[in-house]
């Protein structure tokens, strides 16, 4: 149990992020003080330097001063060494022949040249030891070739020793702090994260009101709220549209099933002649078929839209609209409606024939239902760009510009007030949406432009395939 807790404990994206920190915070602090050190160092060097260079100058000049007394120049050199003993300065003069005869302070471990030197005029570091052979001009080098001055380089490194100690204290400081810090900056990080899980656990199918609070700093957890927020807008519509469509559709299948328990249960409260009994079977039969119209209408939207193995053939749109023109063409003229055909030579389009040809078939009863003696029907197609373009315009009733976002909405039937016969017209508000489904699914667009008592005009576009 114990191993589990800290194995999820590793898993989550707080430690994970306290981690990154502190090894980020170290990382920089380590490296920040490797190279003060270094930096600090380099500077104490540059500075012994500088002092040996001025101390070779100083006792150049006060050598050639004192000679040719050599006990005077002993006790110049002398003096100068004592009054920087702090530095461990020391001074050995060499003779004519390059070996020493004199010697400041009798430092323990000085590197005293055994045999001659070799005069280099540069600044050396041995054993410890940082010196500078130089040779002498003037009066005095006719006794003396050089001398070597010189300090100990373990005060240079005491002082970067006790600097590093220094530096390790201050370490060891933000090492303890760096992991409280990592973890208020890690908590402080991600408590957005943990308030989304925390409100998303909460939400079920059946409540999806609860949104997350954005607080407006514009970052990318803000964006995330945001784009949940978005998505969980457009899944409660979803949820809500199918449980008006399971209720809509449980209404319109219970009105043709009670129609025919209602003709059964008459016929057969008594006893009744032949005629009576085909009449009521007569129209038992015609509200099965409204039935069964219905249910296949319902059951070919739900296939359309979740994509369910609609094979995608090449069709020839043309013919598509000369068969509808053909069938619709004799009711026209028996409801003296002029209708007419606009077409284009051949345009392919890829989908399912039966169900594009049922678009088609569906626009124009519905231009025939609503347009009244003497209208005109047109159904016109051209093809523009890269697609098709579909018009089926009529001079109807016209539908008010609040219906037309909802004409595709299913089982929507607009306002029938300005249409004569309404009653007449049935259908269930499914026709559109299933246009809908279809043209969607074949890549295409379906529209409406409409003005009352003026006529509308349905369009469709698909996707042209072949020459243009
Ligand atoms: P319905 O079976 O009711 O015709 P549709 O989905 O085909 O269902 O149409 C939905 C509604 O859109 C219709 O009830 C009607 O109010 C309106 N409508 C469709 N086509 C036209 C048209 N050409 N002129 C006027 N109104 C129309």
């Amino acid at each position: 149990m114990f191993l589990f807790r800290i194995n999820s404990l590793f898993k989550t994206l707080r430690f994970r992020l306290m981690l990154w920190n502190i090894s980020v915070v170290l990382i920089s602090v380590v490296l920040t003080l490797i190279a003060l050190r270094t930096s600090f160092r380099v500077t104490l060097l540059r500075e012994t330097d500088q002092l040996l260079r001025e101390d070779a100058i100083e006792i150049e000049l006060a050598a050639n001063a004192m000679h040719p007394d050599l006990n005077d120049i002993r006790a110049e050199i002398e003096r100068h060494t004592a009054s920087h003993k702090h530095r461990g300065l020391f001074v050995q003069l060499y003779d004519k022949n390059k070996k020493p005869v004199f010697s400041s302070l009798d430092l323990e471990g000085i590197p005293l040249p055994k045999n001659p030197v070799r005069i280099s005029n540069t600044l050396l570091t041995s054993e410890g030891f940082r010196f500078l052979d130089k040779g002498l001009q003037g009066n005095v080098a006719k006794d003396f070739s050089g001398f070597r001055v010189g300090s100990r380089m373990d005060l240079v490194e005491e002082d970067v020793e006790s600097l590093s100690w220094l530096m390790l204290a201050s370490m060891g400081f933000v090492v303890l702090i760096a992991p409280v810090g990592g973890y208020i900056l890690a908590v402080q990080a991600t408590k957005p994260i943990a308030d989304i899980i925390n409100t998303t656990s909460r939400l079920r199918p059946q409540n999806l009101t609860e949104r997350f609070i954005i607080k407006g700093t514009g970052d990318e957890l803000d964006r995330l709220t945001f784009t949940i927020n978005g998505f969980l807008d457009r899944i409660a519509a979803f949820i809500q549209k199918k449980r008006e469509f399971v209720a809509n559709a449980a209404h319109e299948l219970r009105s043709p099933l009670a129609a025919i328990g209602a003709a059964s249960e008459l016929a057969l409260s008594r006893e009744r002649t032949p005629e009576e009994y085909r009449e009521t079977l007569g129209e038992i039969s015609d509200k099965c078929d409204h039935f069964r119209l219905l249910i296949n209408q319902l059951l070919l939207l739900a296939e359309t839209e979740a994509g369910a193995n609609i094979p995608h053939h090449v069709i020839q749109m043309d013919r598509i609209i000369e068969k509808s023109y053909d069938m619709f063409k004799d009711v026209a003229s028996q409801q003296h409606i002029h209708f007419k055909l606009d077409s284009t030579s051949p345009a392919l389009v890829l989908g399912e024939a039966r169900q594009i040809q049922q678009v088609v078939n569906n626009l124009i009863d519905n231009a025939l239902k609503f347009t009244p003696e003497g209208g005109t029907i047109v159904v016109e197609l051209y093809k523009e760009a890269s697609k098709i373009v579909l018009n089926v315009s009529d001079t109807g009733v016209g539908i008010s510009k609040e219906d037309q976002s909802k004409v595709f909405d299913r089982f929507f039937q607009a306002d029938r007030s300005h249409t004569k016969n309404a009653e007449a017209l049935g259908g269930n508000g499914l026709g559109l949406s299933i246009c809908k489904a279809i043209v969607e699914s074949m890549g295409g667009t379906i529209s409406v432009t409409s003005t009352l008592e003026k006529g509308s005009t349905f369009t469709i576009t698909l996707p042209l395939i072949g020459p243009v």
